[in-house]
């Protein structure tokens, strides 16, 4: 837990990402990298669970808040297609990340990059015209 990104290290975490809002059991963050555009991270509010190890209460709260945000971008970005990412190979804290596609956007029909190379960063009013409409559609 010691360096974990979402409990205990919020430098690193507010340089990747901007709080949005708490969910049901997760709390949401739009990640600062925006190549595809209006990409969010929900992380679970708990350090140390594997998705494995939720039960069904837990299971059923952390998947409707996983939809909430993907209806909310749906909305907010009309996206044709919302991708969802769970990996946390060297990350103990249950995360997903959650990444709209554009027919004509970057990376369409393939896997979504985590890192893409060179970033794309928004100004300050476009992370607030962003965040502002995912959080009217949640
Ligand atoms: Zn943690």
């Amino acid at each position: 837990m010691e360096n974990c990104l979402y409990c205990k290290n919020k430098e690193k975490l507010d340089s990747l990402m901007i709080y949005i809002a708490d969910l049901k059991v997760c709390k949401l963050y739009l990640f600062k990298e925006q190549t595809y555009y209006g990409r969010c991270v929900i992380a679970y509010k708990d350090h140390n669970v594997d998705f494995t190890e939720l039960n069904a209460e837990e299971s059923a709260a952390f998947i409707s808040d996983m939809q909430t945000v993907g209806r909310a971008i749906m909305k907010s970005v009309n996206p044709a297609k919302v991708n969802y990412g769970m990996f946390s190979d060297t990350l103990p804290h249950l995360h997903v990340h959650i990444v709209p596609k554009q027919k004509d956007g970057y990376g369409f029909g393939g896997t979504f990059e985590m890192n893409v190379n060179p970033p794309k960063y928004l100004s300050d009013a476009e992370y607030k015209e962003i965040i502002d409409k995912i959080k009217s559609n949640l």
